[in-house]
């Protein structure tokens, strides 16, 4: 490049660089150089490359100096750094309470810390559909600092509704009988009950509890249909993980509940404490017709170790549910079924804890850790055309880390910057 020219871009940037972290930069084409991809297209990483990033959307990718660069696009260089896709939560809960602990000024600290630390897209699995709403269009244009959120409606059956959780997300109205909150039977319009679903804005159906394999059959038909995906509880009293596999349930939360495949309840014996691990590895066994029915049928495992970590620490008396939990994510990973990250913890820690869990807890390499946090949660999202790896015409979600994490999963610390539909996002000027 014409020394004149760098100059100028340099001058350019330093400006530019003003802007950073609050809100978005104004940069509109630029090109990350000298970067190394790690992605789950490359199990083997991919040094010395130029990613350029115009508007939203990832231009080219190509190894540095390989093909000019056009003076329209400004330069951020980036050698001996890695560049990720950006992470996905696929289990958060930002408004079960609005009133209360999930008020607005809370909810948006969270995000704003999610952003930054490198999540650009979440799932909320069940709250005030009202709120989500209006928090999913303002991370969308960037009016507020937040990963894009993705939500769910949900539907079980109409005893759950007593739920205090469903009662403080429907404050106003009547939980059970909202549209993002639904109690459902054989009676229910199912018709016009997934089409007010969709007008509540959810991305997908949540099956929560005490539904049979028909109410679940036919839920799922009529989602469809109407272009609606499906998520659920693993299990859901009158159905085992295997009746909503079947059914074309996309995603199933929560490992322990595919121990109810095969059993009516955890055995007492299970929950005194001091069993030793040997005790945990003979008892926890995932069915393996269910495993490979899952592998058949695409469903996505969104495990939340993280979860049962947390009621673990919080309750010693709950502790057996991990070692439940993390056994099962450890099965199903072996067996080949495709795990997302979600961390259902109510945002006491983020995805990257969950990954840490994965690695460390469930036997998951550094790499399909990430590929959990990325490509599959954008699977169980149904946006993998969209996003979750880094590829030509793909969204530019990404993140830029100081340190490989596939040397160390925790190295997803080491956040230099993060970008989100191609808007550069960083607390401190580069
Ligand atoms: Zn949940």
């Amino acid at each position: 490049m014409r020394p004149g020219l760098y100059l100028a871009l340099l001058f350019l940037f330093t400006t530019l660089a003003v802007t950073i972290g609050h809100a978005q930069a104004t940069l509109e084409n630029y090109a990350l150089t000298g970067v190394t991809v790690v992605d789950a297209n490359h199990a083997r990483p991919l040094p010395h490359q130029t990613v350029v990033v115009r508007g939203s959307t990832i231009a080219d990718i190509f190894p540095d100096g390989s093909k000019p660069i056009p003076d329209s696009v400004s330069l951020l260089r980036a050698e001996n750094k890695y560049l990720i896709p950006g992470l996905i939560d696929t289990h958060v809960h930002m408004a079960t309470d609005p009133s209360d602990v999930d008020n607005r000024a809370a909810t948006l600290r969270v995000l704003e810390r999610m952003l930054y630390s490198g999540i650009t897209t979440v799932r909320d699995m069940a709250g005030d559909a009202r709120i989500l709403a209006g928090l999913s269009r303002d991370a969308w244009t960037g009016d507020i600092l937040s990963p894009n959120i993705h939500y769910s409606a949900l539907m079980a059956g109409p005893e759950f509704f007593k739920d205090p959780r469903t009662v403080t997300s429907t404050r106003g109205g009547v939980s059970g009988e909202m549209p993002y909150m639904r109690g459902v039977s054989p009676n229910t319009d199912m018709v016009l009950a997934i089409a007010e679903a969709r007008g509540a804005g959810a991305s997908g159906i949540k099956l929560y509890a005490d539904l049979s394999p028909q109410m679940v059959n036919k839920i799922v038909a009529e989602a469809k249909r109407q272009g609606l995906l499906v998520w659920g509880h693993a299990w859901l009293q009158q159905s085992k993980p295997s009746d909503l596999i079947k059914a074309g349930v996309g995603s199933l939360s929560h490992a322990p509940l595919l121990l109810y495949e095969t059993r009516d309840s955890i055995p007492a014996s299970w929950k005194h404490g001091g069993h030793p691990a040997r005790f945990w590895d003979d008892s926890v066994r995932a069915d393996k017709a269910m495993l490979e029915s899952m592998k058949q049928h695409h469903t996505v495992l969104d495990a939340t170790l993280s979860a049962y970590k947390q009621w673990g620490v919080q309750d010693s008396a709950r502790k057996y549910y991990y070692e439940i939990a993390k056994r099962l994510a450890a099965q199903a990973y072996k067996a080949g079924v495709t795990v997302c990250a979600g961390t259902d913890n109510d945002q006491e820690a983020f995805v990257q804890s969950e990954l840490h869990l994965l690695v460390n807890d469930a036997g998951f390499t550094t790499f399909d850790a990430l590929v959990a946090a990325t490509r599959n949660g954008a699977m169980a999202l149904g946006m993998e055309g969209a996003t979750g790896t880094i590829e030509v015409g793909k969204m530019a979600d990404l993140v830029v880390l100081d340190k490989n994490p596939l040397e160390d999963i925790d190295n997803l610390q080491s956040v230099y910057l993060v970008v989100k539909g191609g808007k550069i996002y960083r607390k401190t000027p580069l």
